[in-house]
């Protein structure tokens, strides 16, 4: 279990955040040996907006960090099918495929493995400040007192605090979005994930564990504002204009009391090291969830990383090579995803171009599974 966390130490690792990237980075890092502290700003477990479906390209990596995926019974998802606002649904197999889980079930469970191989986890512990004091060196200051550590990793997902923000940002204008999530009980098959598109968004609906479905959707920022800021609304005059989603949202049985939403949510690249601290998952840029598949993106950035990380500390790196490496690293493993991700995004979400995009690769299928495979990567 974790040693009680020391303000007089310096760690050799400090993270921050607690999601899929910084609790993965903290376990490998861990289980090789490496002091690792970790502050999460919420607590565990705790519900988080996501579509909740990971590519299988993740499950050998979890099942190596310790997690039980096998005991869980969780559903394997192998079909997807997706459809434009008309009506039309393209079904195509998954050629790689996934599984779901809930965050609220993952993060948590990441969380304890976490602290069995050690890793000083500090929950409700918001990070206000990192300063690089001097070389091998930086300052923590958190909402429960201040901490040190040789090395600073950022994984705190797609919210850029302050002080992880470059000193000058290029000003450029990019979509907002938000995304709202629904667990439901519903109709469709354990095996199935479906995207529905609508004005200016897309809401995917596949199983998690619990016999429960995740029902979750991006939408422009635009659709609420022109819904008088009430979701409700929004989703009964937008949404419901697919007879599919009218379907789902009428006919389910909602088991949150209200749904949970987040807003402020730009797709983009950030950079691996900003203002000396390493970058995992979201922070280092968040790639849109239509096939982004951000939570194996944030998971892989992790496995990289921490190889790199190992070196350096067994002295076979230095600072800036590590940096560089792991720029370098992350380029080639997900640059042609997020270029993928952005031709995808561009199809969908409107009406002519998604049904047009859909009609054809009815009649292609190869070219659907080709598509596919670009969002998807290997096992790692
Ligand atoms: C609508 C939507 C649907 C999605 N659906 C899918 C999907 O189906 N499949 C998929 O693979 N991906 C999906 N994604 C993407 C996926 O959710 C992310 O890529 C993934 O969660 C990234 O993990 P992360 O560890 O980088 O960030 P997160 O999981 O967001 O973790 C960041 C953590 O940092 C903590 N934190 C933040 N600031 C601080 C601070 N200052 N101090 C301490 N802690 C802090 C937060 O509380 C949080 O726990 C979706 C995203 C959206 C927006």
């Amino acid at each position: 279990m974790g040693t009680p966390p020391s303000s007089n130490k310096i760690y050799q690792c400090a993270i921050v955040g607690g999601g899929l990237g910084g609790l993965c980075l903290a376990i490998q890092l861990a289980q090789e040996g490496v002091e690792v502290i970790l502050f999460e700003k919420n607590s565990y477990p705790q519900h988080k907006v996501c579509g909740e479906y990971i590519s299988m390209e993740s499950w050998d990596f979890l099942i190596g960090l310790g997690v039980p995926l096998d005991d869980l019974h969780l559903p394997k998802i192998t079909q997807l099918g997706i459809s434009a606002e008309n009506g039309f649904m393209l079904n195509s197999p998954l050629p790689l495929g996934g599984f779901g889980i809930s965050r609220h079930s993952l993060d948590h469970l990441l969380c304890q493995m976490a602290r069995t191989k050690g890793v000083v986890v500090l929950e409700n512990c918001k990070v206000l400040d990192v300063q690089n004091i001097e070389e091998n060196r930086s300052e923590i200051t958190t909402a429960q007192g201040t901490y040190q550590a040789q090395i600073v990793c950022g994984s705190f997902g797609k919210y850029t605090p302050n002080f992880a923000k470059p000193p000058v940002e290029t000003p450029t204008k990019r979509p907002n979005y938000i995304g709202v999530k629904y667990h439901i009980q519903t109709d469709l098959a354990p095996n199935r994930i479906e995207l529905h598109n609508f004005k200016d968004g897309y809401c995917g609906i596949s199983k998690v564990d619990n016999e429960r479905y995740c029902l979750c959707y991006l939408s422009k920022a635009s659709n609420l504002q022109q819904s008088g800021n009430d979701i409700k609304a929004m989703e009964h005059t937008i949404l419901c204009e697919n007879p599919f989603l009218k379907k789902y949202l009428t006919q389910s049985t909602f088991l949150f009391e209200k749904p949970l939403a987040i807003s402020n949510i730009y797709f983009y690249p950030k950079g691996t090291s900003i203002n000396g601290m390493l970058m995992v998952g979201d922070a280092a840029g968040a790639i849109t969830p239509v096939c982004g598949n951000g939570m194996s993106m944030a998971m892989r950035a992790s496995k990289l990383l921490a190889e790199l990380l190992l070196l350096y500390f067994q002295g076979k790196c230095t600072q800036e090579a590590l940096k560089s490496q792991y720029s370098r690293a992350w380029a080639s493993a997900f640059n042609r995803r997020i270029q993928a991700g952005q031709y995808i995004q561009h199809l969908l979400g409107k009406k002519t171009s998604t049904h047009l995009a859909l009609k054809t690769l009815h009649y292609f299928p190869a070219l659907t599974q080709k598509l596919i495979g670009l969002t998807h990567g290997r096992a790692f």
